[in-house]
């Protein structure tokens, strides 16, 4: 192999198929994003560490107004993007990886409380990513990507505390509250 044949062959991702089940169809704010990784390669080579990132990108593209100078509207046009939340999970260390390897790796990756739901708005909206890689020394990450459909808690009236998904909830005066704020309030 010559020089520049190796050259371009170490810089390349590995030849590996990485792709992604979510386990649920949308993930609510606060609670655990889960699925499994599935890997394929048909090539033979040392992974560093296998990890999945979980990353919201809020993309912001200001309105134009018709009143503006060419040269002004053209950047108004530009888009910001913002990276609002990282979340890395390292799911295997350094691993050998044969040629037809096949492997399928369980995660769970949290999203903050705090963290804001996916968003789609007129100029703005806020996407998140599950990203799968493979690292390996001097090479690009072979990787794959999900869209994960993140919605908003719902608050308990009562306690203003989150009702996670295994709590009880219920519903009254027009409002959602967890099962246990509304007996003790009813109690006293
Ligand atoms: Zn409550």
């Amino acid at each position: 192999m010559g020089w520049f044949k190796r050259a371009a062959t170490s810089v390349k991702a590995p030849e590996v198929a990485i792709s992604i089940s979510l386990n649920k169809p949308a993930f609510v704010c606060g609670e655990p994003v889960t699925g499994t990784l599935h890997i394929v390669s048909s090539e033979a080579f040392d992974a560093k560490d296998v990890c999945v990132e979980l990353q919201a990108i809020e993309t912001v593209q200001p309105l134009a107004t018709v009143q503006q100078a060419p040269q002004e509207s053209e950047t108004q046009k530009e888009v910001f993007t913002t990276e609002l939340h990282k979340i890395r999970v390292s799911l295997c260390g350094p691993l050998k990886i044969t040629r037809g390897y096949r492997r399928e790796f369980p995660f769970s990756v949290q999203i903050p409380h705090s963290a804001p739901p996916t968003y789609r708005g007129r100029n703005a909206k806020n996407t998140w990513i599950l990203r799968g890689a493979i690292s390996v020394a001097g090479r690009r990450d072979a990787e794959g990507k999900t869209e994960v459909l993140v919605t908003p808690s719902v608050f308990c009236w009562i306690c203003l505390k989150p009702i996670a998904q295994d709590e009880q909830f219920t519903l009254y005066d027009n409002g959602i509250c967890h099962a246990n704020c509304l007996r003790k309030m009813k109690g006293k």
